[in-house]
């Protein structure tokens, strides 16, 4: 998978890559499922939700450009497998799941994995983590029809945001730069995630 799927595509941090061959991703999809946990393709998890693309959860990392001293929100905590990779490049993880039972079982299958230290959330993550803001980094791993205002607002100076901004059905892979002068946007691959729901994404 780090060779063949994210290498000879574009990942070049070492630190991702390294990070992506560490967490057993086999863990994190459906019993049925675990032959194809290596696919180059997102997975069904349940509640009509996926476990995302391992080159889509590298790509984030990589425009996340983590040292490893930094706090960092997970928006869409799902199985659990994007936490597991941003806990192995962050100092502190906190991740936010609307749908009680996929939280529950993230939980679970984290502890499982070793990643007990990330603190999983439940609630409506487009409108972020206040009392635990600010972040130096959010990842969002479900589309928006834009950059939810919320988490540009609870980044540190300096921080990154990264979230598929578009429509319900194809969108692109966004990075908000948090500068002294306003938010700064670059905008990347296309890319196709499952719709942010709450205040900040499709409504509810
Ligand atoms: N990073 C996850 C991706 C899961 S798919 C993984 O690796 O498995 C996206 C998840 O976002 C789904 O579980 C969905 O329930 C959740 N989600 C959608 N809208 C949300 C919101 N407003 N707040 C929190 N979670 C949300």
């Amino acid at each position: 998978m780090v060779e063949r799927q994210l290498r000879a595509r574009d990942i070049a941090d070492e630190r991702v890559l390294g990070a992506m061959g560490r967490v057993p991703r086999e863990l994190f999809v459906p019993q049925e499922l675990r032959h194809r946990a290596y696919d180059d393709a997102a997975l069904p998890i349940g509640d009509g939700q996926t476990i995302s693309q391992p080159y889509m959860v590298a790509r984030i990392c990589e425009e996340l450009a983590l040292r490893g001293c930094e706090r960092v929100l997970d928006v869409g905590t799902g199985s659990g497998y994007g936490a597991a990779v941003l806990a192995e490049l962050a100092a502190e993880v906190h991740s936010i799941e609307r749908v009680t039972e996929l939280a529950e079982r993230a939980r679970t299958t984290l502890g499982r994995a070793g990643y007990e230290g990330v603190e999983v959330h439940v609630g409506d993550g487009s409108l972020g983590l206040p009392e635990h803001a600010p972040f130096a980094a959010i990842a969002v791993g479900a589309a928006a029809p834009s950059a939810p205002v919320a988490l540009v607002e609870q980044l540190e100076l300096g921080g990154r945001l990264v979230v598929p901004v578009g429509r319900r059905k194809a969108q692109r892979l966004e990075l908000v730069l948090r500068l002294a002068e306003g938010p700064a946007v670059v905008r990347s691959v296309p890319c196709r995630f499952v719709p942010l729901v709450g205040e900040g994404g499709f409504g509810p």
